[in-house]
């Protein structure tokens, strides 16, 4: 058994490279907690893949060792989703930060999960656009960890929450196999996917790339201020 994980620490250091994979004693205790303040116990490794390939690949070589993971964006969730273990690999985002062009006659973005929910409005705001789903958090909460929880803010109220702006999903299976789903993909036939994944809290899969919809900045703002007499 130790000599197993000591192969499979191996392979994820050769496929991941310098700063992919932490095993030190800080690093475990760090990864072992989130914002919901819960513990199970400590990760027995932190991967920080670069690329959705290299994400496939570390979950792959976690299935054939039979070793849990679990997906990790910046670790603000409430509900303890991030919170691995004794044992688990948490599966980190972020290294995983790219983003294409927007897409300004199409109102889209395509962004690995690792890109926090307020850059992207970053991104955007040349064009006029932003993304509309906007937690508190969003100074600090990825993209993934967004989808996974399918979180909203007060904009939803007129937007929709995350489910309501995701166009594609690029995601990993428990085996480390790639899917696509989506509007018009082949796998969305019969099963929307997509909403399935969107809330799932990483349970049913990794999202590694998602194509955003972005929405039209209005024209003006206005602050009003109500008072209520009881
Ligand atoms: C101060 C504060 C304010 C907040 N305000 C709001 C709010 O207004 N609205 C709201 O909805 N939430 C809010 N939250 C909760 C939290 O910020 C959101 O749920 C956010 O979307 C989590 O993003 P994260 O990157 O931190 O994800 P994490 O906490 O790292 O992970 C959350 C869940 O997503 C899963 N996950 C992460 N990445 C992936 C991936 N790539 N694929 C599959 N699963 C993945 C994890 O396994 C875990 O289950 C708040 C939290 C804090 C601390």
């Amino acid at each position: 058994m130790a000599n197993d994980r000591q192969i499979l620490l191996n392979q994820l250091q050769t496929l991941l490279g310098p700063g992919g994979l932490l095993h030190d004693a800080a690093a475990r205790r760090v990864y072992s907690l989130d914002s919901s303040h819960l513990s199970l116990g400590r990760p027995w490794a932190v991967a920080l893949p670069e690329t959705p390939d290299q994400l496939a690949q570390v979950v792959g070589l976690c299935a054939k060792a039979r070793v849990p993971v679990v997906c990790r964006g910046s670790g603000t969730g409430l509900s303890g989703g991030a919170v691995p273990c004794d044992g688990a690999l948490v599966l980190g985002a972020a290294r995983m930060n790219g983003a294409s062009r927007v897409l300004e006659s199409d109102r889209s973005i395509r962004v690995e999960v690792g890109v926090l929910n307020d850059q992207v409005t970053t991104l955007a705001t040349a064009c006029g656009l932003h993304f509309a789903p906007d937690p508190s958090s969003q100074a600090v909460a990825t993209i993934g960890g967004n989808i996974a929880e399918n979180a909203g803010g007060p904009h939803c109220l007129r937007y929709g929450v995350t489910l309501h702006h995701l166009r594609r999903l690029q995601w990993v299976d428990a085996q480390g196999k790639s899917w696509s789903t989506g509007r018009g993909l082949p796998a969305e036939r019969g099963l929307d996917l997509t909403s399935l994944l969107c809330g799932s809290e990483g349970t049913l899969g990794v999202v590694t790339e998602a194509d955003l919809n972005l929405v039209p900045n209005p024209e003006f703002v206005i602050t009003m201020l109500a008072s209520f007499l009881i």
